[in-house]
């Protein structure tokens, strides 16, 4: 972990918030190549989720958040942890997460810690006047539920996708991206007919174990945790936890439940004449029937809900720990080395004219690097520092797949030497055929 974390901050990947003030505890800012691999990250779950399918829409709603949809969705009474304060180091830490420093008769009986942050609205700061910054971007999806439904026309089985941020107040932020206070989660509410919830809990685990696996993350990291029912949250029928085998141990990078009808019951108005099965809060409160209608029988139904909620940042966590390898050379030297998959890399490829500021070398650089950019695959960079071997492990230290070296052969026969990242092997190539190799490269 420590050398991950040098890398991300030598690199630009990854820096402590408000480091300048002496940070904040549990909040991170991605930097110049982080954004790049992160957005590559949502970008890819986006395609696989609502591009690549023909039953998924998708949405992207507000943080704040109304207290009423965090009362009904039971978050208000239920998400909080135990804690206890340690009266020898005046700490806070979760009952179940003491460090082993604290003796038992210093700390206090635990207690209940609500989660959510609060924030005021409006000008007037009264108790009525405060708003939540959502804990999950889940409750959302399900408030617009109808209005997705009615601008759609869909039926069930659809689902509805969303990327963005949410807010915990935990109590012990710590690994350094895993857990944090503010992050990121790729969710999808996946709306079945009741019945056929079990099997498509089964289909979304496959599918997101397979996405995975297309991401970098190996089989062998993963394990599959089936939620035993005392540990089940409130509203899941039941839960698999991809559990991803982190620098710090094995913990959870994306959570697949059943939901039930609970949510959608919950935020319903008309609740009795729905027939939920969850057990949900009387609602006076909401203005929607969230139900789906059979027209030749008139019934209402509230579909059943598969959730997979994944960390975005638990996600590049992974990612950068699959890819990391430090190599042992054939000359006795060490490289270090981010084997990303190409698609995720920040900077897909680099173009080194083979002596700086050469005007022939780096004209046809230049045209070289503008041709690739128009791809628009993503980040191609001209490296004009006149010195190969290290350019060559920087890109290997960031993964950027391609090198492409100009040299003095290439101003008499319009070609250049590629060199792939993970086999270091190096290839004579026409610039003509540049697009080409780089598309197949990415997008394969
Ligand atoms: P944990 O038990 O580790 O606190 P959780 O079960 O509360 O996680 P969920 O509510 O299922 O997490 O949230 C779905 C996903 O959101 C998680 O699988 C994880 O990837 C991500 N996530 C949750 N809390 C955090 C956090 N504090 N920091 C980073 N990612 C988080």
């Amino acid at each position: 972990m420590e050398e991950l974390v040098a890398l991300c901050k030598r690199r630009g990947f990854i820096f402590q918030s408000n480091e300048i003030y002496g940070g904040l505890q549990g909040l991170y800012d991605y930097g110049p190549l982080g954004v790049e691999l992160k957005n590559n990250l949502k970008q890819s779950w986006w395609r696989e989720m609502v591009f690549d399918r023909d039953d998924v829409e998708g949405l992207d709603a507000s943080i704040l958040t109304k207290p009423n949809v965090l009362k009904f969705s039971g978050h208000e009474t239920t998400f909080s942890d135990p804690m206890v304060d340690c009266k020898s180091c005046n700490q806070r830490f979760r009952a179940d997460q003491v460090p082993d420093h604290c003796k038992k008769e210093d700390l206090t009986e635990p207690r209940q810690f609500n989660l959510m942050f609060k924030t005021a609205v409006g000008p007037v700061e009264d108790k009525d006047s405060f708003a939540y910054l959502r804990p999950e971007t889940a409750q959302n999806i399900f408030t617009n539920f109808k209005n997705v439904v009615d601008s759609t026309s869909r039926k069930v089985p659809f689902g509805i996708a969303q990327i963005g941020k949410a807010f915990r107040n935990e109590i012990t932020p710590r690994n350094f991206i895993f857990r944090v206070r503010e992050f990121e989660q790729m969710e999808l509410e996946f709306f079945v007919v009741p019945g056929t919830d079990d099997e498509w809990h089964q289909a979304w685990v496959d599918a997101r174990l397979k996405w995975w696996e297309e991401q970098g993350v190996s089989r062998d990291s993963i394990e599959l945790y089936d939620v035993p029912e005392d540990e089940l949250a409130h509203y899941s029928k039941a839960t698999v936890d991809i559990m991803y085998k982190f620098p710090h141990g094995l913990e959870e990078l994306e959570g697949i439940a059943n939901r039930t009808d609970f949510d959608l019951g919950s935020h319903s108005k008309n609740q009795e004449e729905l027939n939920i099965q969850a057990a949900v809060i009387e609602n006076n409160e909401s203005n929607a029937r969230l139900a789906t209608q059979n027209l030749e029988t008139n019934e209402w139904t509230v579909p059943y809900v598969i959730e997979p909620s994944a960390g975005v940042d638990r996600g590049v966590l992974a990612i950068l720990n699959e890819a990391y390898k430090v190599e042992e050379l054939d000359d006795g030297k060490t490289r270090t080395v981010l084997n990303l998959k190409p698609h995720l890399s920040p900077i897909k490829a680099a173009v080194i004219p083979l002596k700086k500021n050469h005007d022939g070398l780096v004209e046809i650089a230049s045209n070289i690097k503008k041709d690739l950019q128009k791809l628009r695959l993503g980040r191609v960079l001209l490296e004009n520092s006149g010195n190969i071997g290290k350019s060559y492990r920087r890109h290997d230290e960031i993964g950027t797949p391609l090198c492409i070296t100009v040299d003095f052969d290439s101003l008499e026969d319009n070609s250049v030497t590629i060199r792939d990242r993970d086999t270091m092997q190096q290839t004579r190539i026409e610039i003509s055929k540049l697009s080409e190799y780089l598309e197949d490269l990415i997008i394969k």
